[in-house]
């Protein structure tokens, strides 16, 4: 590749270090709302350069474990107010890197630093149970130790958030760290890298491997000397990631797609369900694990409800993410636009009824950026393909019901298992989703997409492996537990 020398290339960070691939080689991150625009490039790795990282994490590993807990937290308190002076910078990279407004790029940063100190107070909590014992004379504890190294493979979507949400209660807990960021937001990786060596934690703890996922990723399932993989993406990668840890005894982590329904009851808030569908699907262009693809309704309200919900959707502004009064930004990437654009093409081929939306964004100023329009289906039947698989874009699909039993049997009728919506004011229905919703997160109520860092977070079906992440649910992945039996 060209490289134009007057754009910045961020570095791999191992062993307390900044250092380029062994081969020099770089990928290029580009601006999805403008896409002659490099916003940096990163090391295109190799295997040698991944074993380096390994090294160094192994080797930090030790001192790192013995350290105390609430010793670890304060580094990441440190970690946090670094990030939390740059949050305007970082969320700028992200929005040129992968397109989510300036707003929620705050807000997710926001986030990081909030999960970074969560996690550094995580350190003081007590982390064992003292069990009885039916010898009189012995006592009987649990303990918890680290895992060793861990890989950590993120995706592109929640650049800051993810990583650190996988990354702060690794170290916590005494592990060390190797990350491997997705390809498309690996300069947005490298400046929260760059927060954790500003706060001086210790050399190796912690390291970054940018390159493509068939080499690094894979070389972390590899790997023999990492103990542990966390991982977050597509379901057929992590299925990967996961058939690989299991063939050599690493621990694994995964949480994966989602196709999350949102059920509208006839005695729902009109008003609330629109806006929390709108919001919970086409936020962040609908790039959210959580995002809302399927939307149920009852059919005594679901012409009143489908009148309301195209009239909003017609008045929603999409642009650069950058500009102010921007609503919705690009598809992370031209690969990701023609993904969606294909699901869109195959909701019309089997019959669905476009309402509005459905195509590329071509006007100009946005010509050459990767714009879709916020795009809203009726008539979607259950074996449709965009009722069945995650699109991944700013795309919903009405379906229409006759009661809360068919609702339920619907939202279910899918393969994956991660987030799911209620919109009603009927406690017997409440009851009933959160009994029957084949889901890890199910919200009342609320858009499908929300999510509190101190909850457990993770889903069910092909959405998760079903280990929890975040809160005090994460101690159950990052650390193993150790009955210890003491006879006097
Ligand atoms: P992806 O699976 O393509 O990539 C995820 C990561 O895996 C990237 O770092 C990638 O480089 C790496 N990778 C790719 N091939 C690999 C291989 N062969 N071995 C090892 N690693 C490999 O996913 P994506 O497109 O970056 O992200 C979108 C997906 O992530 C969606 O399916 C979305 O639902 C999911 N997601 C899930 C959650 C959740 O918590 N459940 C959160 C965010 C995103």
């Amino acid at each position: 590749m060209t490289v134009n020398t007057e754009i910045k290339t961020y570095m791999n960070y191992i062993n307390g270090k900044w250092q380029s691939s062994s081969t020099n080689e770089v990928q290029a991150s580009i601006n999805p709302a403008q896409k002659n625009e490099i916003v940096g490039y990163t090391p295109k790795s190799t295997k040698e350069d991944l074993d380096d990282a390994v090294t160094s994490a192994k080797n930090a590993q030790a001192a790192w474990r013995k350290l105390s807990a609430p010793a670890r937290g304060k580094y990441l308190y440190k970690v946090a107010n670094v990030l939390e002076s740059r949050i305007e910078e970082v969320a700028e990279t992200m929005t040129r890197e992968m397109g989510k407004t300036f707003q929620e790029a705050k807000g997710e940063t926001a986030r990081g630093v909030a999960i970074l100190r969560y996690y550094a107070g995580e350190g003081m909590r007590k982390t064992g149970d003292v069990i009885p014992s039916t010898d009189n004379e012995a006592f009987m504890f649990t303990s918890r130790t680290p895992l060793g190294v861990v890989g950590v493979i993120t995706p592109w979507n929640f650049p800051v958030a993810i990583p650190i949400w996988k990354m702060a209660p690794a170290l916590i807990y005494g592990n060390t760290v190797v990350l491997k960021p997705a390809t498309e937001t690996a300069v947005t990786a490298a400046k929260v890298i760059e927060c954790f060596h500003k706060a001086g934690l210790p050399t190796g703890v912690i390291n970054m491997v940018t390159g493509s996922g068939g080499v690094i990723g894979q070389g972390i399932i590899d790997h023999p000397d990492i103990n542990g993989i966390t991982f977050t993406g597509s379901d057929n990668v992590g299925k990967q990631v996961g058939q690989g840890a299991l063939a050599r005894g690493a621990k694994y982590q995964l949480e994966m797609g989602g196709k999350n329904p949102v059920i509208v009851a006839k005695d729902a808030d009109l008003d609330l369900a629109v806006d929390a569908t709108i919001s919970g699907g086409l936020r962040s262009t609908g790039q959210k694990c959580t995002a809302t693809s399927r939307v149920i309704v009852d059919s005594t309200v679901y012409d009143e409800f489908k009148e309301k919900l195209v009239a909003k959707v017609k008045e929603i502004k999409v642009g650069d993410g950058l500009e102010e009064g921007i609503w919705m930004g690009p598809c992370s990437s031209e690969n990701q636009l023609n993904t969606v654009l294909s699901y869109i093409e195959k909701g019309k081929n089997e019959g669905a009824e476009l309402l509005v939306g459905g195509n590329r964004i071509t006007a100009e100023g946005l010509d050459k950026g990767c714009f879709v329009e916020p795009t809203v289906f009726d008539g979607v039947t259950t074996d449709m393909t965009i009722a069945q698989e995650e699109i991944f874009g700013p795309v919903l699909a009405l379906m229409k019901v006759d009661n809360m039993e068919q609702a339920i049997d619907l939202a279910n009728d899918v393969e994956f298992g991660l987030s799911a919506s209620i919109f009603t004011s009927n406690i017997q229905n409440m009851l009933d989703f959160v009994d029957d919703m084949e889901a890890g997160l199910v919200r009342i109520n609320a858009e499908s997409a929300g999510v509190e860092l101190q909850a457990p977070f993770g889903g069910m079906k092909k959405s998760s492996s079903l280990s929890r992440e975040q809160g005090q649910a994460a101690i159950e992945f990052f650390t193993n537990i150790k009955t210890v039996f003491v006879k006097g």
